[in-house]
């Protein structure tokens, strides 16, 4: 059984932009795979709908066995606990420090964000300290993200994305804000969450080398449509 199974999925947006026309695919567990096409293809839309950041218009997702386009609130927390998500942005709280964004990611969204070390058991904060250790964070971990450069501010993402224990980890353009040095750093920590970890990986990446450097697999989208899915091998010799 697939881990992630897309079926006929649509997305139209409010004022009619059709984003993704019937996307069809499916994941293996242990896989990783980036997702490339030109800016506006609809990556970024699929990646959202696949955690239920957004609704899909029609079709199917099946994660883990679970329908996620039924599934309501508190499933839904259950669900994004199992399919982290690594953003452009980072999606960081800047005023908070490493630790406590990474404590964070724990709370599944609900709790205030106050009193975060405090609330926490002592062995999820020896836990979260593995987390940052293992990301090369340590030195930060006391410091505000609004202070990391941009490639550290990726690590606590990844971080707060590890604790946890995801089955999935979503990507959206996770090295599209970073210089070509941190570029690496991040991508070589998501291919050993990958490789070591057996975590899956779905990236949006438009960077079409480092695509073809890192992943099993290629998926290419252009204007909401699967237009190629393969290995990196053969996306090279049609090239
Ligand atoms: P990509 O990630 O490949 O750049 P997106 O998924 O962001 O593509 O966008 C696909 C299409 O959907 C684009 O035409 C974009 O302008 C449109 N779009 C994205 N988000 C929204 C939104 N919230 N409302 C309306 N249109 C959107
Ligand atoms: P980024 O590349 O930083 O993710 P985007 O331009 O893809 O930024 O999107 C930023 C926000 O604007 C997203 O929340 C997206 O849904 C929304 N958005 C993107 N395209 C459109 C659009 N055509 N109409 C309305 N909202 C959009």
């Amino acid at each position: 059984m697939s881990l992630l199974k897309v079926t006929n999925l649509s997305k139209e947006y409010k004022g009619g932009t059709k984003a993704l026309s019937n996307v069809n695919f499916s994941v293996d567990e242990g896989e990783f795979i980036s997702i490339i096409g030109p800016s506006g293809a609809g990556k970024s839309t699929l990646l959202r709908c696949i955690n239920r950041m957004i609704d899909a218009t029609s079709g199917e997702i099946i994660f883990d066995g679970v329908n996620v386009m039924s599934l309501g609130k508190n499933e839904l927390r259950k669900l994004r606990t199992k399919i982290g998500m690594i953003f452009q942005h980072y999606n960081l709280v800047f005023r908070l420090s490493v630790i406590e964004n990474v404590l964070h990611g724990r709370l599944g969204y609900k709790n205030t964000l106050d009193g975060i070390l405090g609330k926490h058991k002592e062995e999820e904060k020896i836990q979260a300290f593995k987390i940052i250790d293992k990301l090369g964070l340590n030195e930060q971990a006391y410091k505000r993200c609004d202070e990391l450069s941009g490639g550290q501010k990726q690590r606590v993402g990844i971080a707060r994305a590890l604790i946890q224990n995801p089955r999935l980890v979503l990507c959206d353009e996770p090295i599209a804000s970073l210089d070509p040095n941190a570029s690496k750093i991040i991508m070589d920590h998501l291919k050993s969450i990958n490789k070591e970890m057996g975590i899956t990986c779905l990236l949006n990446l438009h960077q079409v080398d480092v695509a073809m450097k890192y992943s099993d697999r290629i998926i290419g989208i252009n204007s909401g449509k699967i237009v190629y899915d393969g290995s990196a091998k053969s996306l090279t010799r049609e090239k």
